[in-house]
Formats: structure tokens, C-alpha cells, sequence
């Protein structure tokens, strides 16, 4: 470990919080260099939904390679690309009577959420984004002006303009549905908000402490969107995927967003591809005004359209997830009771928030389940939230061993 401590910026951050040289991985599980098993209840902040080097997915990779095709190309017409977006829309978004055109991004999520932001603007004509207290969108200016968090805004040592933050779904408590002071502001043109080009919004706010947009409280937030004349945009860099029980965060809430932006577990492999699917009418882009050398990189589309055919060609694993999650939050409740539910869980589908309240419970817990073998990540606006994302694809076995450990570290945590 001396070379990072050495050689790398003080930026390092999980490499602290996970002191272990992690040397291989497979499915939920991680091995380290001296030969521990740990168990990956993290999966690189839901980039590995279907765990770490998914064989069917790497055969895929593995053959094209192989055969010398094309991995580096910008956004030049290659099988790899074709192949992805007809197999995407028929599996994905025709099965779920969904439209959209692809624009595939740079490679990171803040990078389509910057073209997102872009589109939107040129599209309305407006400039201002509403987004909501606690979310989280990326690290590049114009996400970042589009986040919450005091310790990222902060960092970015210039004033962070162009986006008007609202109440999320039940951060006034449960008795507010904050939509109604969202409509009212909008819709009063003295309100002293700018109207927005687009409102910009997580269903499940993932960094933010896994805190849920019920349905109809989503759906309200589609229609003043356009009733304002903006644009619906859902970051589903995090909780799409299958994170929630369906490919889309959004499904259970039947909402058609104008723009969605995918990343994180896109590919399926942990390669880095990101892209928005854009409403046909609203794809007001002129040829290259948004570009990036590693736009809809060809390694990262093989891999991404195995993991459709793989895992998405029928209702099963959809249905898996949802009865997984069913088991953690049940056993995660359980585990709050028996601390005389001085703790919160929250989540839908595979992502499970239990909010210790207290941020040096969450630390104290988390750190004591690495010991034990466990990665397990918080999040929240003082990290105070210990977040459960284990790859879809866990088995049982595992997850229990991983929650044992958790119920464990929090007892330890507690006496
Ligand atoms: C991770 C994340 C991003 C940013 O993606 P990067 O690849 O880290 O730039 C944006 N929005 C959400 C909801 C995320 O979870």
C-alpha cells in the first residue's frame, strides 16, 4: 500500500476507506492480494449490477477482441454500435412501449448529464434547472452546480450558478407533498425563479441517503414539468439498470421522460459508457455540437449488449430482483427493531438505505464490517446512511453472510 500513500494526490479516497490491496474479483465476491474474501455489498456505486466479471459478458469482450475489431473509433458506424442500439431498442424500449434516439457521451455519468443540461438548454432557450436538496449528478461544473452536496460544491472553488434547488419528496416531512410549492413557484412567474429549461431529477437519490420519490409525487413532478415548458430529465445513472426491480428506475411510475441518462451499470461490465435517450422531436443537436474522444466506446457496447441479452430477454430477473430486495429490507427492518427502530430503512428493489442518524455510527458500522469482510458504502449528507447496492445477480447464501456481518458490526458499533 506505501506506493499510495507516496505517490498518489491526497484525492485517493476508497483506497482509505477500504485499506486492502483487492487483487481479484468475481461475481459478489473480492480477493485480495494476502488472500481475503470479501464480500461486495458496494459494486462500484452500482456499476457492477450483475457483479464483478460477469463470464458471459467477458467471453463476449474477450471474442472481439480477439477478432481485431474496431475498439477505438470516436463515433464512427461500427457493428458493435448498431448492434447495441437495435438490440436496446427492441429488448428495452420497444418491450416497454418506450421511443428515444441515443446519444452516447463521453464516457462518464457528469458528462451526459452536462449534454443533458446543454440540450435542454438549447431546446427551451431558458437557462436555469431545478434540482432537488440532496442530489447528486457529477462532478463537472455544470452537474456539480445541479448538486447538494456542501462538500463537493465547496470543492469546485468557483460560484456554482444556473440551478434552483426545491424540496425533495419528503424533506419537509411526510405530511408536505413538496411538488405543490414546486408547481406554485413555477407557475407564478413573480415568483423570483427563473423558468427552467429542465427539471433535472433522481427517482431514488442515491448519494443522497437513498431517499425514495414515491410514485405519485414523480408523477407530479413530470406534469409541472410540462406544464412549465421544461424539459423531464431522470438521472438514472444509479438506479437504473435494474437497481429498483425494473431496467428503468422510472417503470413502476409509468412516467416518459424526455431525456434519461444512463451510466454506471450500462455496460454491464464495469467499462465506462454513458448516454441519454432523447424524445425524437427534443434531438435539436447539430452534427458534433456535443463531442468526446470516448463517446460510446466499442468494448463497452459489446459488453453492454451482451448484458441485455443475457439478463433481459425475459421477466425473471426483473422478478428476482424485486424479491431479493424484499429479503433485505425485511431483514434490514428486523435489524432496526431490534435496536428499538432508532433507525431508518429506506430503498426500493436492490438499493437499501439504513439511516443510522448518527455519522459516526455509520462510519464505526462500516468500518467494522471491512474487517469482518464486508464492503459496504454510506452515503447521505453527513454520510450518516450505510447503503446496500449488491449486485443483482448476489446469491443467497452470500447476501446473507454479507447482511450477518452488517447486523454484527452494528451491534459491535452499539455496546
Ligand atoms: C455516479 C453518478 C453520477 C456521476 O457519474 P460519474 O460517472 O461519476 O461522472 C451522476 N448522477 C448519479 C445519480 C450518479 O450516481
Amino acid at each position: 500500500m506505501k506506493a499510495f500513500e507516496a505517490l498518489e494526490s491526497n484525492v485517493r479516497s476508497y483506497s482509505r476507506l477500504f485499506p486492502a490491496m483487492f487483487s481479484r474479483a468475481r461475481g459478489s465476491i473480492m480477493f485480495t492480494e494476502d488472500g481475503r474474501r470479501i464480500i461486495d455489498f458496494f459494486s462500484g456505486a452500482g456499476t457492477l449490477n450483475y457483479g464483478h466479471n460477469d463470464h458471459t459478458i467477458k467471453a463476449a469482450i474477450a471474442e472481439y477482441l480477439a477478432s481485431d475489431a474496431v475498439v477505438h473509433g470516436l463515433d464512427m458506424a461500427t457493428p458493435a454500435r448498431s448492434e447495441f442500439m437495435e438490440t436496446f431498442s427492441s429488448v428495452i424500449l420497444r418491450e416497454r412501449g418506450l421511443q428515444y434516439r441515443f446519444q452516447f457521451t463521453g464516457p462518464t455519468g457528469a458528462n451526459a448529464i452536462e449534454a443533458a443540461l446543454k440540450l435542454s438548454r438549447k431546446v427551451t432557450g431558458r437557462q436555469n434547472t431545478i434540482s432537488f436538496t440532496h442530489g447528486y449528478h457529477g462532478m463537472s461544473l455544470g452537474a456539480m452546480a445541479a448538486t447538494g452536496n456542501h462538500f463537493y460544491r465547496a470543492g469546485s472553488g468557483v460560484s456554482l450558478s444556473g440551478a434552483t434547488f426545491m424540496p425533495y419528496d419528503g424533506y419537509l416531512g411526510p405530511a408536505v407533498d413538496t411538488a405543490d410549492y414546486l408547481r406554485k413557484v413555477l407557475l407564478d412567474k413573480s415568483s423570483g425563479v427563473d423558468a427552467p429549461a429542465a427539471i433535472l431529477v433522481e427517482t431514488v437519490q442515491g448519494e443522497g441517503g437513498i431517499n425514495v420519490g414515491s410514485r405519485q409525487w414523480l408523477r407530479s413532478i413530470q406534469t409541472i414539468a410540462k406544464d412549465a415548458g421544461a424539459l423531464f430529465i431522470v438521472d438514472d445513472i444509479q438506479m437504473g439498470c435494474g437497481r429498483t426491480g425494473e431496467f428503468f428506475s422510472f417503470e413502476f411510475a409509468a412516467l416518459s421522460p424526455d431525456i434519461v441518462v444512463l451510466s454506471k451499470s450500462l455496460s454491464g461490465y464495469g467499462l465506462p459508457l454513458s448516454m441519454l435517450l432523447i424524445k425524437e422531436e427534443l434531438d435539436a443537436w447539430r452534427p458534433g455540437e456535443h463531442t468526446g474522444t470516448f463517446r460510446g466506446n466499442n468494448l463497452a457496447l459489446v459488453s453492454a449488449t451482451a448484458a441485455i441479452n443475457i439478463y433481459w430477454r425475459s421477466r425473471s430477473f426483473s422478478q428476482g430482483v424485486q424479491h431479493i430486495g424484499g429479503l433485505m429490507r425485511n431483514r434490514l427492518e428486523a435489524i432496526a427493531a431490534g435496536h428499538r427502530n432508532s433507525f431508518a430503512v429506506r430503498g426500493r428493489g436492490m438499493a437499501m438505505g439504513f439511516d443510522c442518524q448518527m455519522a459516526e455510527i455509520a462510519e464505526a458500522a462500516a468500518r467494522k464490517a471491512f474487517d469482518k469482510g464486508l464492503v459496504i458504502e454510506r452515503c447521505g449528507p453527513d454520510d450518516q446512511v450505510v447503503k446496500f447496492l449488491p449486485a443483482l445477480t448476489i446469491d443467497l447464501e452470500t447476501l446473507n453472510q454479507g447482511l450477518d456481518i452488517f447486523e454484527q458490526s452494528l451491534a459491535e458499533t452499539l455496546k
